[in-house]
């Protein structure tokens, strides 16, 4: 423990953040990390209180209580050991991790918790910045060979493992650059996309191969998301070639709104919407970009996702933007004795939301179901809504609450129903009672299809999550792969 009344001396301090005005000028990150002294001073806020529930919060397992005591004995390069033996990646977590931790942290009881995020996203900032995050190339080799289908944070971060295993590792992404949801739907300004490109070229110094814009198995015509393939690749060829297959396609199938209207032009999917604008960050030249400057916005979904369509409609020049949320507005505060040490359901203001707020152009809805959509000549104008309640566990309308909203573009952000199905079904894998790929997370035996060789990991195998859970899911499948391949297995779970 760094200082025994660090938690007693010092406030909890919050990462800065550029100014409104100026951060949308553009789509870049602006949160301010911790200096070190900050850093330092906030890591001595660890009581480390014997039972660190914040260890069992985060769903990699980060030894936090190690890393705080070395952060604030200054020796950060042990510090960015300890991280990087539990997480691949923690620039990305550091970054856009929800931090379940900070909610389990015994501190959180009756004092603002432990800043573990801010803290891990300085440690691994500063790593980079010190050079000392060095590729890992295996010593030996095992002659075995490993597909991994998908390049989100689950397939990157198996690929790694399995790469530094010894095995032969190729990852095949449809589109045409790695990093999944990370790439083309998180927006630049939670997580610029340089974090990903250094850590391709990273795992490419270590053995790991890419192949992009290459789609395993086949897709529906009428499915409207990222594919950028101009090669395809059946499940059988991919088979027939590798010793193992790891399936980390992602729950890429979003889940639509079908009431009246739903034709009409001006009604997208969310992942329509923020892949383009990732696209365009990226010095692509689309044919034409889907906009929401001068429009009247209306976002369907309270989550990251709908936030994330918030920022970006905010950051094109919307008149309005609007956010529609399903269930009643959750309060302000939780009843910590009553859910600590687990994630509590809270009122929850993201930067976007306080973005739109500060410019006077965002309204948030709570408790609101859409009833039709309305359009003039083909076009969107407008939807119909209708107040809901919660009444013997279900919710149901309220008569007389009938409204209606104007509107020029509505983005459905209303989250993923599960993988797509043409890819488990190329490989003929079962799937789980949500269409899921089935296999269980067990010590042993886990992450197995029902398909001799073929392994499910990330959300494709657990439905739409979190990028640590997905990176959880990717570390501990790499391990059931490489115990399948060589008998043993000294990567750690
Ligand atoms: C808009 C948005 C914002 C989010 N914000 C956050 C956040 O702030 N924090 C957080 O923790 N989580 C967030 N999430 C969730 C998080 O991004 C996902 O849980 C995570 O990326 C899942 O990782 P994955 O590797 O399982 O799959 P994905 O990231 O979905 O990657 C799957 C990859 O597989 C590829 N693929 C699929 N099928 C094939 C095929 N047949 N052949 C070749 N390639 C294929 C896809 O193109 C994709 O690149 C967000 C999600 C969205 C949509
Ligand atoms: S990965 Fe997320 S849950 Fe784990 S320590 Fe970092 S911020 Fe907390």
């Amino acid at each position: 423990m760094g200082k025994v009344t660090g938690f007693m001396e010092y406030e909890r301090l919050e990462e800065g953040y550029k100014p409104v005005p100026e951060r949308l000028k553009h789509h870049k990150e602006f949160v301010v990390t911790l200096d070190d002294s900050q850093a330092r001073l906030q890591a001595a806020r660890c009581m480390d209180c014997g039972t660190p529930f914040c260890n069992s919060g985060c769903p990699v397992n980060n030894i936090i209580p190690d890393f705080n005591d070395l952060v604030y004995a200054g020796d950060w390069q042990n510090a960015i050991q300890v991280l990087h033996s539990t997480n691949n990646f923690p620039e990305f977590t550091g970054r856009i991790c929800p931090a379940p931790c900070e909610a389990a942290c015994t501190l959180y009881v009756n004092e603002d918790a432990v800043g573990i995020k801010s803290i891990e996203h300085a440690i691994i900032d500063k790593a980079w910045e010190q050079g000392w995050v060095l590729p890992q190339p295996p010593r030996h080799k095992t002659g075995r060979s490993v597909a991994v289908v998908g390049s989100g944070p689950a397939g990157m971060a198996a690929a790694q493992q399995l790469a530094r295993a010894g095995h032969d590792v190729t990852v095949f992404e449809k589109n045409s650059r790695i990093g999944g949801l990370l790439r083309y739907g998180i927006p630049d300004f939670k997580m610029e996309k340089s974090h990903i490109d250094r850590r391709v070229a990273q795992m490419q110094a270590e053995g790991v191969v890419f192949q992009t814009s290459t789609l395993i198995g086949s897709l529906p015509d009428s499915l409207k998301i990222t594919n950028d393939a101009h090669t395809v690749i059946s499940a059988e060829a991919l088979q027939a070639r590798f010793d193992a297959v790891l399936l980390t396609g992602g729950a890429e199938q979003s889940r639509d709104l079908p009431v009246p209207g739903r034709d009409l032009d001006g009604i997208h999917f969310a992942m329509e919407f923020l892949p383009q604008q990732n696209k365009v960050n990226a010095g692509d030249q689309l044919k034409s970009q889907l906009r929401a400057d001068g429009k009247h916005v209306i976002v369907i979904g309270g989550g990251d996702t709908g936030s994330d369509c918030v920022g970006t409609s905010t950051r094109h020049g919307a008149l309005s933007v609007t956010q529609f949320e399903l269930m009643p507005e959750p309060p302000e505060q939780e009843n910590k004795p009553l859910v600590w040490p687990y994630w509590p359901l809270k009122l929850r203001t993201s930067s976007s939301h306080d973005e739109g707020a500060e410019k006077g152009i965002l309204q948030r809805e709570f408790a609101i179901s859409t009833k039709a959509f309305k359009g003039d000549k083909g076009k969107l104008t407008g939807l119909t809504t209708v107040q809901v309640e919660v009444k013997d566990g279900k919710l149901v309308e309220i008569a007389g609450t009938e409204k209606e909203y104007q509107a020029d573009l509505v983005l459905l952000a209303m989250g993923f129903v599960n993988p797509v199905a043409a890819v488990l079904d190329a490989f003929g894998v079962a799937k789980d009672g949500r269409g899921n790929a089935k296999a269980s997370t067990d010590f042993t035996g886990g992450y197995a299809t029902s398909v001799a060789k073929v392994f499910a990991a990330g959300d494709m195998r657990r439905g739409q999550s979190l990028v640590v859970w997905a990176i959880r899911e990717g570390r501990q499948a790499a391990r059931a792969v490489d115990e399948f391949l060589m008998g043993f297995s000294d990567l750690p779970r």
